[in-house]
């Protein structure tokens, strides 16, 4: 039997840039439009929903999945990788409009050059209306993953992000009732990229711009003092895993999660803390909080949403 990709699980659709809009040194936004995006959504907050997008290759042609089947996954990476395009993932910063009018809003950061460039993030600083990109994308009605901020009954919030996380925490205090308490401290390399964030009354929102600084030093040191610590280890890790991924149900390292001990009577327990960015610095802040301060690991999500010098696999 012929599939077409409307009935995967899933979308997997060629998508369009509708507008363009340079935020600040370091952020671009790109509203991507498609009649497809009318079946685009999650059923509650999208939060920090995650995507996925594949750039156009060297010749600028994007791979064809019009008769994707659920092997569609194994077909394209039997392309071979100069022609298939790059694969990079990207947060849901906002769904704007609705039906055919569904306007899907990712904001990219703009990294480097030579060396420390990579597709996405070339990509983004190049945007034009007109451009296209494949989205592989949650499809409402049906289960996607891709949300990890699950605060259970936490009665205060701690988000911890780089520039790579702004979109996702943005999004998530976005969809945070009025009556949300906690802190968010966010790292962006200048003072310019500082934006305007709309939070509610019990959450504040710390902007540390780097301006030359070393990675994830200021952010550390801050999210100790937050809570009452002065920092001890490095903030920065030098043995990672790129693929760091620590959640409450997850891990990357193969921890059996529902065995880990809970920490109760601790003085952490009412917080839950979302953390992402690069990752030798959420490792650094891993070890802070749960093996110097003795977090219950079941309260925080630690993810490496990049990791210095290496190009993330597709
Ligand atoms: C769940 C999730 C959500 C994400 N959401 C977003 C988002 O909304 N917006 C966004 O911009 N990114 C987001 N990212 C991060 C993004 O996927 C990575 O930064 C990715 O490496 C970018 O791909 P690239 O092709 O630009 O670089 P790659 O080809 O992956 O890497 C090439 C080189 O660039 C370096 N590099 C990559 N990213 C950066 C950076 N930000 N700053 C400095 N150097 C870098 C690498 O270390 C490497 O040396 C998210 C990642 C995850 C896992």
């Amino acid at each position: 039997m012929t599939t077409t990709a409307d009935q995967l699980p899933l979308l997997l659709e060629e998508i369009e840039v509708v507008r363009v809009e340079k935020l600040s040194p370091s952020f671009v936004r790109v509203e991507f439009g498609s009649p497809a995006l009318a079946d685009l959504g999650v059923d509650g907050p999208l939060y920090d929903q995650r995507i996925k997008l594949i750039f156009p290759n060297a010749a600028g042609r994007l791979p064809s999945f019009e008769s994707a089947d659920d092997s569609w996954w194994e077909t394209w990476l039997d392309i071979p990788e100069g022609e298939r395009g790059a694969m990079r993932t990207y947060t849901v910063r906002a769904l704007h409009g609705s039906g055919a009018d569904t306007r899907l809003v990712v904001d990219f950061v703009v990294h480097g050059e030579g060396d420390a460039s990579g597709p996405g993030g070339d990509w983004g600083a190049h945007a034009a209306v007109g451009q296209r990109v494949m989205t592989m994308a949650p499809r409402r009605g049906v289960e996607f993953g891709g949300i990890e901020f699950d605060p259970g009954t936490a009665k205060r919030l701690l988000l911890v992000g780089d520039e790579t996380a702004v979109p996702a925490v943005a999004a998530i205090l976005e969809c945070l009732p009025a009556t949300a308490r906690g802190a968010v401290f966010l790292e962006v390399p200048v003072a310019d990229d500082v934006l305007t964030q709309r939070a509610p009354d019990g959450v504040k929102v710390h902007w540390l711009p780097r301006d030359g600084a070393p990675r994830a030093e200021a952010i550390h040191a801050a999210v100790l003092e937050h809570l009452g610590e002065e920092p001890t280890g490095p903030a920065v890790a030098d043995d990672v895993d790129p693929d760091l991924w620590e959640t409450p149900t997850y891990s990357s390292s193969g921890e059996d999660v529902g065995a880990a001990v809970r920490a109760v009577g601790h003085e952490f327990d009412d917080l839950y803390a979302w953390i992402a960015g690069e990752s030798s610095m959420v490792t650094g802040l891993r070890r802070a909080l749960v093996k110097g301060l003795g977090i219950d690991r079941h309260q925080v999500a630690f993810m490496g949403y990049w990791r210095l010098g290496v190009a993330m696999r597709s």
